[in-house]
């Protein structure tokens, strides 16, 4: 975990690069020479001796103990990963929600205000809108891409900000730098949910953010397989105010589900350009056909915060992109649905579910899926309807997506 200064770090010559960093950074082999890093799956660790042991416990000297809070395939991962996030330290979780538990347990208490996008993930808005609600923090949900709304939410209690870039479905970025001024000025904390971008294309703490936080179920697996997530920030934030909470409250990330992770890390950068780039061609191919009204995708000139997007994400938009299918009857929301879920179900190749950042293009509905559990009036305040599908762009070959998508759009 975070902590373990005096356990010995893999030896990089300084100023290794993301790509290198990507596939060698974590711990040194163990006595064995492994190349490909090793599975620690144990649940705890011997000690030499009983006066060890009473050290160890008492955090008066560093070493691996018990899986709750300290395994070396998972310190493995969260070295790798802070080093590609640019950040000093990480803790790994059980899952991205469990990360911004995590972030929420750490840092709040009764009393605390938060300022929140309204845009960002719908499970991430129910567990600070409804249930951190329960022990008195309160949370303001303000525009993503509105900074004036955020400065004047600003209160005496606030101690965080909660920002995400791009967003889910509709793919809003928020300008960071601007968001972590307004933090800063109020004392509090900025954390970026960084899922969609994943650091190969944007590396928030590069502008001002001060928490990453990373479902790794998504991009960072990258193949759909494990449930996993991180916290990466300042090496003190973390030791003294996260790893406390995960010793006591347990959302650990298993150590085979690290590993896997881990290994996914090493294809990052490649998958995410490959990704990017046929999610370009399918948005801007989208984008010109009649039955489509609308796209959402940061790569396109057309969307609102297209420059602030290019500028911020290392010049690529992401593999997530949502279009809106041309009602029959404009205004009709239970038509505008029959029609996304007609084009949904008339594909052969995208796999119909709610997940991304996976190998395999995904096809969703937001309305029903992902957003499905908040109200009518949070959904349209976060700007969500029917009509919208979301697909994301996984390296099947993009000609091939075209032809899966137009099934449904040529029989509408
Ligand atoms: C999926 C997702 C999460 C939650 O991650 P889990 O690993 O499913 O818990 C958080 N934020 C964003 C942006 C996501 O897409």
């Amino acid at each position: 975990m975070a902590a373990k200064k005096t356990i010995p770090r893999v030896t990089l010559p300084e100023g290794v690069r993301l790509d290198t960093l990507a596939v060698r950074e974590g711990l040194p082999r163990s006595q064995w020479g492994e190349n490909s890093e090793a599975l620690f799956l144990t649940s705890s660790f011997v000690q030499p001796d009983a006066a060890t042991a009473a050290a160890r416990f008492a955090n008066e000297e560093e070493a691996f103990i018990y899986s709750r809070f300290t395994n070396p395939t998972v310190t493995m991962f969260e070295r790798r990963l802070a080093a590609m996030e640019g950040t000093e330290a990480c803790i790994a979780t059980s899952s991205g929600m469990a990360a911004i538990l995590l972030t929420a347990m750490a840092l709040l208490k009764a009393g605390d205000h938060v300022i929140c996008s309204r845009s960002v993930f719908g499970s991430t808005i129910t567990l600070l809108g409804r249930e951190f609600a329960k022990f008195g923090v309160e949370t303001s949900f303000v525009s993503q891409t509105d900074v004036d709304e955020w400065r004047r939410a600003v209160r005496p209690t606030t101690r965080l900000l909660f920002a995400e870039s791009p967003t889910n479905p509709l793919t809003e970025v928020c300008d960071i730098r601007a968001l972590a001024e307004v933090a800063h000025e109020a004392n509090a904390l900025l954390a970026v949910d960084n899922c969609f971008c994943s650091p190969a294309l944007q590396r928030p703490v590069e502008y001002g953010a001060d928490l990453i936080i990373h479902s790794g179920t998504k991009y960072l697996d990258g193949q759909g397989r494990v449930v996993a997530g991180a916290v990466c920030g300042p090496e003190q934030l973390i030791n003294d105010k996260f790893v406390p909470v995960m010793r006591s409250a347990g959302m650990t990330l298993s150590s085979f589900n690290a590993w896997v992770v881990l290994k996914g890390l090493e294809t990052l950068s490649i998958r995410m350009q490959a990704q990017s780039e046929r999610a370009l061609k399918l948005a801007t191919w989208l984008e010109q056909q009649p039955q489509v009204e609308r796209v959402f995708y940061p790569g396109l000139t057309s969307h609102p915060q297209h420059e602030l997007a290019m500028a911020q994400q290392s010049g690529c938009g992401g593999a997530v992109l949502t279009f809106v299918v041309k009602a029959r009857t404009p205004g009709d929301a239970a038509a505008a649905r029959l029609t996304a879920f007609h084009v949904i179900d008339s594909t052969q190749v995208c796999s119909i579910t709610a997940n991304l950042g996976d190998t395999k293009t995904t096809i969703t509905h937001p309305a029903s899926t992902s957003h499905g559990r908040l109200t009518e009036e949070q959904r349209q305040a976060a700007g969500i309807t029917q009509g919208m599908v979301r697909i994301a762009v996984g390296l099947d070959d993009v000609e091939d997506l075209k032809a899966d998508l137009l099934r449904g759009l040529n029989s509408l």
